[in-house]
């Protein structure tokens, strides 16, 4: 099978992460279960120039890498990598945060996972031919059978593969959440994902 598994809040906790920065950069305190939106200037009711620094500091690379890893994920990537599925991490991270988020895999025993960087949300000004840059379009062209995915605006970007069936992953941004078809599952955790497999 050939896998696509999304970064944030599928392989590592980046929302849980961005709590803690709201908190201290600008005393926000809201329960990383109250985090209703996936767009997190919404979610922190934040201004635009406090979204700017929020977002400035959960991408430096002493940030990406401090990111924890969801429990279970680092195991289940591999053992799909042993049974021969070809499986590629697919984050919709701004390009320049390409090698930070590429040693952060390696560090946690994901060496063998590629990593792709796919302007999934339009926010590259323009496109970069770096080997692991994409668009959109680039993306359409490849094929999944499964997918992982938290953010509830990259799922109608799941339906150009029409044989892919997608865990979401639960998060408190996609509770309600409609899923766009019938193959899109909701799963909570790494375990329940590799039972769904
Ligand atoms: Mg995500």
């Amino acid at each position: 099978m050939k896998i696509y598994i999304d970064f944030d809040d599928v392989i590592c906790e980046t929302a849980r992460h961005f709590v803690k920065l709201a908190k201290e950069l600008f005393g926000i305190e809201l329960p990383y279960s109250e985090v209703q939106f996936f767009n997190l200037q919404k979610a922190f009711n934040l201004n635009d120039a406090q979204y700017e620094q929020l977002m400035k500091a959960g991408h430096t690379p002493e940030t990406l890498l401090a990111y924890e890893e969801t429990p279970g994920a680092s195991k289940a990537i591999n053992k799909w990598i042993d049974e021969g599925h070809d499986v590629y991490v697919i984050t919709g991270r701004p390009f320049n945060s390409f090698e930070p988020s590429r040693k952060w895999l390696d560090e946690h025993g994901l060496k063998r996972a590629p990593l792709y960087c796919v302007d999934k949300y339009g926010r590259e000004n323009y496109v970069q031919k770096w080997t692991y840059s994409m668009t959109l379009e680039d993306m359409f062209k490849m094929d999944f059978d499964f997918a992982v995915e938290d953010s509830p605006s990259a799922f109608e970007h799941l339906l150009h593969f029409p044989k892919c069936r997608v865990a979401v992953f639960d998060r408190p941004w996609n509770k309600n959440a409609e899923f766009p078809g019938k193959n899109f599952i909701r799963c909570n955790g790494w375990e329940e994902i590799t039972a769904f497999v």
